[in-house]
């Protein structure tokens, strides 16, 4: 039977006395600003629990709706849905040689190398419109009974082993051994002790099946389908297709193989190569939803295969071709993701900010914001900041920005342009028209990582599992966050502490065939008009649903909850279905990125790639551009 949103204890209250006890803080070595106590002490995860009163605060520790969060957005909105125009603005007489629009990774590393460049005397201003710095690289960080527990809330791996030389010496320069990072890493994204879990929604009753993953071609357990709450004939379906060894391409030339491999969707291959039939290939609809951003109706055969989905054992020796790459699936972590990178880089930056952080503590290391700002800082990072306007300006660039309802304007040398793509055609009006198109043709993937805190690991550790896939829901994976001890910061395994849980995935677009494009802004649409409740019923839901059997209660054991809703998430990477290849240089990211006078213009989106690698990488070629 549905519970009420009171049965799940949507609406609680959580005492200030479950949360934060001080002691705990200080031995841990934090140091947080007036104001994170109010936050954390609020509802598990409330919009108005996020403001640290009228201070700087502390951003880490907000709950409730983060990643685009209220504040950020509708401002950049009403200039590029609404046309609205941000005149006349207050000039602050504030001079610097470079202005960095976006402080993600890119920015971040925009102005580490602009200072590298131009001499370390250089004046910098970095505007973002978040709350904190790092853009998609968030840090989420919880605290209960003094334990300090960590999640990233966006960008989480490192994927070294296909990073560029240029990129291993960025990361080294900030004291980054990926290596040994990598060693220290044990968590597997639930696939060490894997589940499915079917949902009594969709599928009539809750049915957990440990010890099966949809991704892995196991045939040791393919007597678990039996339990899947589907058809006879799905199960024997899927049976059948995980334990086929036929080679589906005998017999076929190279177009045909080529034309299955990139032109064939994932979908169709499965019902038409596979012989699935569609209440068994539903089951794989929201295997990439994490992954990918994109649902595998939209992806090739190919792309599908190499998220892991399964199918290359069919496919003979193309196999090879297509099956994900094992080798590139080594990580290294941090336990609060790619953040670790953005600290480590504002460390370098302002110093003050926390002066004793570096790479080998910088998990648990205190920073201060309120040294973000400072008037004689040689750099600045000005957070709620959202850049409206810039323009070459008689061998200068004016940017204006919207801070707190005011339209303020400052001048630098150099502006990078490390923001998304899609949104310089309405703050750059002397971009060149084709290039505005080229801009306009990123379309980022809607993302989503809402991350839980419970007050203990039993359920999980009774269930035996550290993962689950998720076929009916909205998070297509819910993972246990463990085994990522590193950088000062020590969680451990037991049980019977508190324990972040991170649901993974995507709002799904509406079911109608469309365009990519539209299928991505359909998506982020539904995800923008969803409320900071409607992510809490889920993850209650579907919690108790999972756990309800092991003792667990939705309304006493969910300590906090942080979603991170990222509308505007992965940069667009052209896709087998839907892209043809372009003439070197002719690509829309290659035309998009070019400078602008003083303007330069990185970001992950002039890579086309939605990587930490390209990050690092376009803001270095960018301000490489600057003279
Ligand atoms: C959920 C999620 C998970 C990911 N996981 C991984 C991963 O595991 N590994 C990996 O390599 N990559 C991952 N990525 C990709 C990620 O996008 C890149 O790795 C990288 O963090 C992008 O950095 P960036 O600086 O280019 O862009 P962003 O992080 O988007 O930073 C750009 C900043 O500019 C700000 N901005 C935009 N417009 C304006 C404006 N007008 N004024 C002021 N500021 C503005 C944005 O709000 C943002 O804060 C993930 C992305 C998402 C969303």
């Amino acid at each position: 039977m549905t519970k009420t949103d009171r049965e799940l204890g949507l609406f609680r209250q959580i005492t200030r006395r479950d949360f934060i006890h001080g002691a705990g803080l200080t031995a841990l070595g934090l140091m947080l600003p007036s104001g994170c106590g109010r936050d954390s002490s609020r509802r598990p995860g409330t919009e108005s629990g996020a403001g640290a009163g009228g201070g700087v605060g502390y951003p880490p520790t907000r709950t409730g709706m983060r990643g685009s969060h209220p504040g950020s957005f509708e401002t950049a909105h009403a200039l590029a849905r609404q046309g609205m125009r941000f005149d006349d603005p207050i000039d602050l007489a504030e001079n610097y040689d470079a202005v960095i629009v976006g402080a993600g990774i890119s920015g971040l590393t925009a102005a580490y190398e602009y200072r590298k460049e131009f001499g370390p005397k250089s004046r910098v201003l970095i505007l973002d419109n978040h709350d904190d710095f790092g853009g998609h690289a968030k840090r989420n960080e919880f605290h209960h009974s003094g334990d300090l527990r960590l999640s990233w809330g966006g960008t989480m791996n490192l994927e070294y082993l296909s990073f560029s030389d240029t990129v291993l010496e960025f990361l080294a320069e900030l004291g980054i051994d990926v290596d040994a990072l990598s060693k220290e890493l044990d968590f597997h994204y639930g696939d060490d002790k894997p589940a499915i879990w079917f949902d009594a929604e969709t599928y009539g009753g809750d049915v957990l099946v440990s010890g099966f993953s949809m991704y892995s071609r196991n045939l040791d357990v393919l007597e678990k389908i039996d339990l899947f709450p589907v058809s006879e004939s799905a199960r024997a379906a899927l049976k059948k297709f995980y334990a086929s060894d036929a080679d589906l391409l005998q017999g076929m030339g190279g177009p045909e193989i080529e034309h299955l491999l990139h032109r064939t969707s994932y979908t169709e291959f499965l019902s038409r190569n596979a012989g699935l039939p569609d209440e068994a290939v539903e089951l794989f609809m929201k295997a990439t939803d994490g992954y990918w951003g994109v649902q595998p109706h939209s992806l090739s055969s190919t792309e599908a295969m190499n998220a892991w989905l399964p199918g290359s054992h069919l496919l003979g020796d193309a196999a090879r071709r297509v099956a994900g790459n094992i080798e590139s699936e080594a990580v290294a972590m941090f336990p609060d993701g790619n953040a670790s990178i953005a600290r480590l880089l504002v460390r370098s930056l302002i110093p003050s900010i926390a002066p004793n952080a570096e790479a080998s503590n910088i998990a648990t290391a205190s920073f201060d914001y309120s040294q973000l700002d400072r008037a004689l800082a040689r750099v600045r990072v000005r957070l709620e900041s959202t850049v409206v306007h810039v323009k070459n300006e008689n061998g200068h660039v004016a940017v204006t920005y919207v801070k707190s309802g005011e339209n303020l304007r400052v001048q630098a040398k150099h502006c990078v342009l490390a923001c998304s793509h899609s949104i310089i055609p309405h703050l750059c009006p002397e971009v060149p028209e084709e290039q505005k198109a080229a801009q306009r043709n990123q379309v980022k993937h809607p993302m989503l990582v809402t991350n839980v805190l419970l007050r203990n690991g039993k359920g999980f550790d009774q269930l035996g599992v550290s993962g689950a896939y998720c076929p009916g829901r909205m998070h297509a994976k819910v993972l246990l966050i463990q085994g990522v001890d590193t950088a000062g910061y020590q969680q451990g395994s037991d049980p019977e502490n508190p324990v972040p849980v991170m649901f993974w995935g995507m709002v799904a677009p509406p079911r109608r065939d469309v365009p990519i494009h539209e299928q991505l802004r359909e998506a982020r649409q539904v995800m923008l008009e969803m409320s900071f409740e409607d992510f809490e019923r889920e993850v209650r839901t579907v919690l108790d649903g999972m756990l309800g059997p092991t003792g667990f209660d939705a309304a006493e054991d969910i300590l906090a909850i942080t979603v991170n809703r990222w509308p505007h998430g992965y940069s667009y990477g052209y896709l087998d279905l839907w892209d043809s290849p372009w003439e070197t240089g002719q690509a829309p990211h290659e035309i998009a990125r070019r400078s602008v006078g003083n303007i330069a213009i990185a970001n992950s989106d002039a890579a086309a790639s939605a990587s930490t690698q390209a990050a690092i990488e376009e803001a270095i070629r960018a301000v490489g551009e600057l003279t």
